[in-house]
């Protein structure tokens, strides 16, 4: 497996591999990676001849009050997960190496981002949007992988591969949990063992969720409330948005009759965590 640092690395790279007829697969992370990254990374190289997997913490993502300075970082550590799950390629650019002096490009959705975290984080989409772009100009793969686990994030990569006609088809992978059921994220680690168990409140309150759902209830107002109040009886819990959403236009719902998803963003204590489900 080798590592690339530079966009023309990265090209010179795949320009082979295509020369090879071989078919290429792209992970986007920001790097410390965990089960859930892997998970994608497995399915990535199952489903692909060669798989890229770039490790970049976007400081376009990031708001000004935002985590990008601490943001946890491991690099030898991802270099080794990346190899042992059968990656061919690490890109793990500088900042300059992605946005030179006087970039001025970016990449916007009208639609699909005000909502859910683009609500609290309102440059966060164009960030996330404008990075992918460049990513998929970079590597041209024939297919990327994206985690249920940032909902949203996968809802928006869609509409905009079809948008701007990247002909790369966007699979979205599901959520890898702890042995306890709280959503893998590399946030996790902010956690101190007091907030760690407190954090456990998101899984539970949208396993009620679903359960209701299940059960036949209809009313999304009522199951939004059901697990409001239930992350409302942990202390340490601070909701940011608790929404049902079709999971096509990612507008709140009234009732649940098409493919709707549950997302929420809690904070505990300081760290900002989010977690979802999606019924079909
Ligand atoms: P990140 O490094 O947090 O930007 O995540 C990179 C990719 O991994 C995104 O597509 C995430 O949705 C995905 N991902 C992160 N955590 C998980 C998880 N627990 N399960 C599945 N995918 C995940």
């Amino acid at each position: 497996m080798e590592v690339a640092v530079t966009v023309k690395e990265v090209r010179d790279q795949v320009k082979e591999w295509r020369r090879q007829g071989l078919s290429v697969g792209l992970v986007p992370t920001m790097g410390y990676l965990h089960e859930g990254h892997k998970s994608l990374i497995t399915r990535a190289v199952s489903e692909n001849d060669r798989v890229v997997v770039s490790v970049f913490v976007n400081p376009m993502q990031f708001g000004p009050s935002e985590d990008l300075e601490s943001y946890p970082r491991d690099m030898d550590r991802d270099v080794a997960v990346c190899k042992d799950a059968g990656a061919a390629l690490v890109f793990s650019p500088e900042a300059c190496e992605m946005y030179h002096d006087g970039f001025s490009s970016y990449v916007d959705m009208d639609t699909l981002t005000g909502g859910l975290c683009g609500k609290s984080r309102p440059i966060h989409f164009r960030g996330v949007c404008t990075v992918v772009a460049k990513l998929f100009n970079i590597v041209v793969p024939d297919k990327a992988y994206f985690g249920q686990k940032d909902a949203q994030q996968l809802a928006v990569i869609r509409h905009m591969a079809d948008d701007l006609s990247y002909g790369i088809e966007i699979i979205g992978c599901p959520i890898v949990r702890e042995y306890d059921g709280l959503a893998k994220s590399s946030r996790n680690t902010y956690l101190n063992d007091t907030e760690r168990k407190a954090a456990l409140i998101l899984n539970k309150s949208l396993l009620e969720g679903k359960k209701l759902i299940e059960a036949g209830e209809k009313d999304a107002d009522k199951v939004r409330n059901v697990i409001i109040d239930i992350i409302n009886t942990e202390p340490l819990a601070k909701i940011d948005y608790v929404e049902l959403v079709s999971w096509d236009t990612l507008e709140p719902v009234k009732k649940i009759s098409e493919p709707v998803l549950a997302a929420i963003a809690v904070f505990i204590g300081k760290t900002r965590l989010i977690d979802n489900f999606i019924v079909s």
